[in-house]
């Protein structure tokens, strides 16, 4: 069995692109996705969703985030578990959850998986543990200092060995954000997240008001150049990927 990867929607986020940093302008919905990759080894994540909390409407972070004009929505139906259970993998063999970086839509999943080890790059980790870069980045730590291993990465990382996954440090959205390279059953993919919100971005270069520009930009040409011809980049919430026809698949065919 080589790596099979699937590609799972987390519940959504509705705001104005303008105050969710996205190209273009109005009201969007724009999808939370992660990722399962199944390999020989044993089941990795990279990321993991939304907060099951979030399915409750009125959960105190989703209350919070009302405030700022942003709804998250999420349906039991979405949750990291539920996904998981859909592909027939039980939630407690997952050994590693590769996470991109520490905001809550990426590591919200994080305490359904317990005894997964956590990969990160170590400047991450870092800046969610320093008050001031914490408070800048909006990295809340009661969404991942959660006691779980912890193993930090200082740039590229080869996650099973073998070359079939490999982390690709894209700082600047946050100041340790990594992405993730897969060659899989499903092809060649460049698991952007947030390094670039969607194809548009790629274009226009909108980036948040609270990332680092210059290290965004360097990140994202880094990124693009290691396209082939047959790559395919996953962006970090872009509606076009996981509509009718999502880029990745969420079941077994
Ligand atoms: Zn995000």
């Amino acid at each position: 069995m080589t790596l099979r990867l699937f590609g799972c929607v987390c519940g959504q986020f509705h705001g104005s692109a303008e105050g969710m940093g996205m190209a273009g302008t109005g009201p969007v919905s724009v999808p939370v996705p992660f990722y399962v990759l199944e390999h020989p080894d044993g089941v990795a994540l990279f990321d993991c969703g939304l907060p099951a909390g979030m399915v409750d409407y009125d959960d105190s972070y989703r209350q919070a985030l009302r405030a700022t004009d942003i709804d998250a929505s999420l349906t039991p139906e979405e949750t990291a578990t539920r996904h998981l259970e859909r592909l027939d993998i039980d939630p407690a063999r997952v050994r590693q959850v590769v996470v991109s970086h520490l905001h809550f839509d990426h590591v919200g999943g994080l305490r359904e998986f317990p005894n997964a080890e956590v990969v990160i790059q170590r400047r991450e980790w870092e800046a969610g543990f320093d008050r001031e870069t914490a408070g800048h980045y909006g990295l809340r730590k009661r969404f991942f200092d959660l006691g779980h291993a912890v193993r930090l990465v200082d740039g590229e990382h080869d996650l099973f060995g073998d070359g079939s996954a490999v982390c690709l440090p894209s700082y600047g959205h946050t100041p340790g954000h990594q992405s993730l390279r897969v060659r899989s059953a499903q092809g060649d993919h460049i698991l952007v997240a947030d390094a670039c919100y969607n194809c548009r971005v790629a274009e226009t270069r909108s980036f948040p008001d609270y990332s680092d520009a210059e290290a965004m930009n360097r990140s994202l040409d880094a990124l693009l150049a290691l396209r082939e011809a047959a790559t395919v980049m996953v962006y970090g919430h872009d509606p076009d990927q996981w509509g009718e026809r999502p880029v990745l698949p969420a079941a077994r065919s």
